[in-house]
């Protein structure tokens, strides 16, 4: 499973700064292919605030989160690069010439250089602490999105959580599955107040179960098939729900993850670099945005803007070598297709 690609520059995070990247990186005619966890583009900005505006974006009094990104994707359109969303970036290693990333899903993309704007690290789901997960996850019985509600067309469910995700899944999966369960820890739902009251009514109909204040405590199958989720109050009284599958909504965070283990010079769980060219500790392995330090760095945008323009200028002479880069302004050259 997965593709093997080859390219020039592979960017790891597709957050503002990977995106702006993409662009600095074709202006200087070099392809690139950019990885993300997440299934869309945009980083902390996408997941975190798509509706906030943001002030400090040169030449932009005010931008959505949203809105930058989709004005950063529409910038780097014309040089075309690969995304490769949804799966994480595990493995770096060394090539004759470059470097080979291994993904999650089981992709190998070979490049002349890394681009590391991963940020704070992947985004990944809260996950419960109960015994036997992995086994559950792999299997499909423990998951922690949805992306076809068919697939649970006449199944029992079991969702824990109490925001947005779980209320608004809950609404919608009643539809199709034989049975849902919400469990939550207490009567009070962090859910938009609508969705909260749509909750309250399909449980009195008896649509939904409600299984209140309780919280997850086991998982009950032969270590693959669910069969069945184990809940306990605070008090340790205890009660199992059948069920086929649990959808956890915890929310997401972010950790370093493999980036931690390539070898590379870190401080604080940030990536050290060189700051004329936001190289690490590894030769042609460069860190840009909120996850490269340096004295003086600050975790914004802008600033993660420039460290692009810095990298790829610095990158150039690997994937061009002998070719001396004539500084250029984007206005004398133009980018392809404007
Ligand atoms: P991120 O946006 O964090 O994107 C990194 C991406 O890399 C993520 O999508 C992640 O999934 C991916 N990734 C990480 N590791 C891997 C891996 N191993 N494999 C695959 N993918 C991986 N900044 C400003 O300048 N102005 C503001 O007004 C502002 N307001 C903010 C408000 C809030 C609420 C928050 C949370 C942040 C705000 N920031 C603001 C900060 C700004 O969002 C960050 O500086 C910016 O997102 C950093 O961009 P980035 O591309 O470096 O990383």
């Amino acid at each position: 499973s997965g593709a093997t690609v080859e390219t020039d520059v592979a960017i790891i995070g597709a957050g503002p700064v990977g995106l702006f990247a993409v662009f600095e990186c074709g202006m200087l005619r070099m392809r690139s292919v950019v990885i993300d966890a997440l299934d869309t583009i945009g980083g902390q900005c996408t997941a975190l605030y798509p509706e906030k505006p943001i002030f400090d974006i040169p030449a932009h009094p005010a931008i959505e989160g949203a809105a930058l990104i989709h004005r950063l994707e529409e910038q780097a359109a014309p040089f075309a690069p690969l995304y490769l969303l949804g799966r994480r970036v595990e493995g770096l290693s060394a090539t004759g010439d470059g470097y080979e990333l291994r993904t999650s899903a089981g992709d190998t993309v070979r490049a002349r250089a890394i681009i590391i704007a991963a940020g704070a690290g992947a985004f990944g789901p809260n996950r419960p602490p109960l015994a036997g997960l992995p086994g559950y996850e792999a299997s499909g019985g423990v998951r922690y999105l949805v992306s076809r509600r068919e697939e649970f067309r006449g199944k029992r469910v079991v969702i824990a959580g109490g925001g947005d995700s779980a209320v608004d899944w809950a609404l919608s999966l009643k539809e199709v599955a034989a049975k849902v369960t919400v469990v939550h820890r207490r009567p009070k739902f962090r859910a938009a107040p609508e969705s909260a009251a749509r909750l309250d009514e399909a449980a009195a109909r008896g649509e939904i179960e409600l299984a209140i204040p309780y919280q997850l405590h086991g998982l009950e199958g032969d270590g693959s098939t669910l069969t069945g989720v184990v809940l306990a109050t605070l008090k340790g009284e205890e009660k199992t729900i059948p069920a086929d599958h649990l959808l956890a909504f915890f929310g997401l965070s972010m950790e370093l993850g493999p980036i931690a283990d390539w070898g590379l010079g870190l401080s604080h769980s940030h990536v050290t670099v060189a700051q004329s060219t936001c190289e690490t500790s590894l030769p042609g392995v460069h860190a840009i945005g909120d996850i490269a330090t340096y004295p003086g760095k600050l975790k914004l945008i802008l600033q993660g803007f420039s460290e692009a323009a810095m990298a790829a200028h610095a990158i150039h002479p690997r994937v061009f070598p002998g070719e001396a880069l004539h500084f250029e302004y984007s206005t004398s050259k133009g980018v392809p297709g404007a």
